[in-house]
């Protein structure tokens, strides 16, 4: 069985956090075993989060593009249809390509693989009811909880993933909901929204804060609403939900202000409660071996990522920092150097952060809110993608960039970007964070012409002096 034998390590959960943590343990000599419950290998981020989205955003983006683009390239169709199932199907099978290669990946780098509910009985030993039924104890000196988190509900509404919908249901509807109507303004219910609008679905997002997602620059996020605004979803933001009738066919949601106010009623076919996670801790036997977590049932650590309990690890979503799979990643990687004797780290402020809506956001460092507030002086330069030439010859020039510089130094503090592909224009902004770059080290690097990665050089050029192009 699993037990008979001690492992180095222990990981508890199988997400992007846990088993990172066991391949990264394993290619540095140690005995390595990973638990997981879900009966497949990458969290919420591979079966139910990340991925699924971004299968989605994709082949609902195309279907918008043919319908709405593709014309003025000269590429035309008679009828172009959705074939809602086919777009699912192709969703499932990403997904399912990726959690088997994670566990060929286990293989790979030795690293046992145990499918089950996992319990910590002592520091050492976890208990583990197997989807097969047989009953296990996996020991370890040192244990890493990597359990992730779960949707957060909204009191009084019950999720039955049919009408009323976790972003899982939401990722898996079998039908193209007339009116949607999405409960929370975060990263999770734009994308979800984006998805649905493109497809047809009438959309209102309803959000109790003044904003959308509030880590947001927000110079960004008033241009990024206005984007989305202009792609037909609608906001109601200062709105809170009262209550909730699903007595008939028509889901129907008493809203009203938050500050208080008229109540009023929403109709929808169906409704997305996406107003955050919560840590995921639940049959863990926390309590039983002491291990402390904080008001909101996070796991707190230390620098090393261990816990109040001596050999016992957490990282990821289940303790505090930005809920993301790429920071579960590095907390994985770095906890494990730490076990191994080296030494690891993760600056939470250097996260890159991205909403995957067309056009996309994505920002690293500070935003120009939070520097004004530590009362740093600062210059910014800003490049829009109109003066880009690149995104002009493809006729996708929305949004722009903007980079946020000490100003007796010239250091980079935040960079912000909103256009196509902005995920992927962030990480030259992220080295330059992570070397402590200027922006002027940004202006003098080479780019390649023509890229949309240029407008990050021009808003480079635009913080110190001034860009070119515009
Ligand atoms: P999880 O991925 O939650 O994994 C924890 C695993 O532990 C789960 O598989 C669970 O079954 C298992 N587990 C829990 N308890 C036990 C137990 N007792 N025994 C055995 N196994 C257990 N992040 C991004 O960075 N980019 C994105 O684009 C993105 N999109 C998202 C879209 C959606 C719709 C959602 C919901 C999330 C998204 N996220 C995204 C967030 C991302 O999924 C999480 O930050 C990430 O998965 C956290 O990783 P983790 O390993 O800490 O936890």
């Amino acid at each position: 069985s699993a037990g008979s034998d001690e492992n180095d390590v222990v990981v508890i959960g199988g997400g992007p956090g846990g088993y990172v943590a066991a391949i990264k343990a394993a290619q540095l000599g140690l005995k390595t075993t990973c638990i997981e419950k879900r009966g497949t290998l990458g969290g919420t981020c591979l079966n139910v989060g990340c991925i699924p989205s971004k299968a989605l955003l994709h082949s609902s983006h195309m279907y918008h593009e043919a319908k709405t683009s593709f014309a003025k390239h000269g590429v035309k169709f008679d009828n172009v249809q959705v074939d809602l199932a086919a777009m699912m199907g192709q969703k499932d099978k990403a997904v399912s390509g990726l959690t088997k290669g994670i566990e060929g990946l286990f293989k790979k780098n030795k690293v046992k693989y145990v499918k089950g509910y996992g319990k910590l009985i002592s520091p050492s030993e976890v208990s583990v009811d197997g989807l097969d039924g047989e009953n296990t104890v996996v020991k370890g000196k040192n244990i890493i909880i990597a359990t992730g988190s779960d949707v957060k509900g909204l009191p009084g509404i019950t999720i039955d993933e049919k009408r009323i919908v976790s972003s899982t249901g939401a990722l898996a509807l079998t039908e193209i909901p007339k009116k949607l109507i999405v409960i929370g303004a975060g990263y999770i219910g734009l994308e979800m929204g984006s998805v649905w609008a493109r497809l047809g679905t009438e959309v209102t997002v309803v959000e109790f804060a003044p904003d959308i997602v509030p880590s947001m620059d927000g110079e960004i996020r008033k241009q990024f609403q206005r984007s989305l605004e202009k792609q037909k979803m609608k906001f109601m933001l200062k709105t809170k939900v009262v209550a909730v009738d699903t007595s008939t066919d028509i889901v129907k949601l008493t809203l009203e202000p938050s500050a208080g106010g008229d109540q009023f009623i929403l109709e929808a076919d169906v409704v997305l409660v996406s107003a955050g996670r919560n840590p995921f801790t639940a049959g863990l036997g926390l309590e039983a071996i002491g291990v402390e977590t904080d008001k909101i049932g996070r796991i707190p650590v230390d620098k090393r990522f261990s816990t109040n309990v001596k050999g016992v690890f957490a990282i990821g979503d289940v303790i505090p920092g930005p809920m993301l799979a790429h920071k579960a990643e590095e907390d994985g990687i770095a906890c494990v150097e730490f076990i191994a004797g080296k030494e690891g780290h993760v600056d939470y402020d250097k996260v890159p952060g991205v909403v995957y809506t067309h056009p996309e956001v994505a920002s690293v460092g500070k935003t120009e809110e939070q520097v004004k507030e530590l009362g740093i002086a600062y210059t910014v330069g800003k490049f829009p993608m109109l003066g880009n030439s690149r995104a002009k010859s493809i006729d996708d020039a929305e949004g722009l960039v903007k980079i946020i510089a000490e100003k007796e130094t010239d250091k980079v503090l935040g960079v912000h970007i909103m256009c196509s592909n902005a995920g992927e224009l962030i990480h030259e902004a992220a080295l330059a964070l992570t070397y402590d770059a200027s922006s002027e080290d940004i202006a003098r690097t080479c780019h390649a012409h023509p890229t949309l990665s240029e407008a990050v050089k021009e808003a480079a050029m635009a913080t110190h002096g001034k860009a070119i192009h515009i």
